[in-house]
């Protein structure tokens, strides 16, 4: 059985990343995350003394291999999200819904959820697509 240390390895090789110590702990971060997290809440779950600026080009590279993705709201916070195993550089499949809660703020990606497809008119061109729903996520649901 590969660990999880195996599993982080062999990610960014497959996507033609070196190794170094704060690529595998940004993305051990985010791989455990339940929920979208931005750069300062990452940084918070990083080795005391992981250099910013290390950290935000890590997620600039992670971001253009498709490791990660960004996720938008209507606030100016960006955060981001592990990718689905298929997604890299070429060919980003983030063709799934986010949900953000309105009680615990949380963002999920909802990959199991895929956009609805939408009609055009005429000379429309898609370029990305972002999908975002609120409402109340499992955790925060009254209880029964
Ligand atoms: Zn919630
Ligand atoms: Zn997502």
């Amino acid at each position: 059985m590969p660990t999880a240390a195996d599993r982080l390895v062999r990610t960014l090789s497959q996507h033609g990343l070196r190794q170094t110590p704060v690529r595998r702990s940004v993305l051990q971060v985010l791989a455990d995350a339940a929920f979208a997290l931005s750069g300062s809440e990452i940084e918070q779950q990083l080795p005391a003394g992981t250099d910013r600026i290390t950290l935000y080009r890590t997620l600039k590279s992670f971001e253009e291999s498709g490791l990660i993705h960004r996720v938008i709201d209507s606030t100016d916070v960006v955060r981001y999200a592990a990718c689905s195993i298929e997604c890299s550089a070429k060919a980003h499949f983030d063709n799934h819904v986010h949900f953000k809660c309105t009680i615990c703020q949380h963002i999920y990606c909802l990959n199991q959820v895929a956009i609805p497809a939408v009609t055009l008119p005429a000379q429309f061109q898609v370029v990305s697509r972002d999908y975002l729903l609120a409402g109340v996520c499992r955790e925060c649901q009254p209880a029964v």
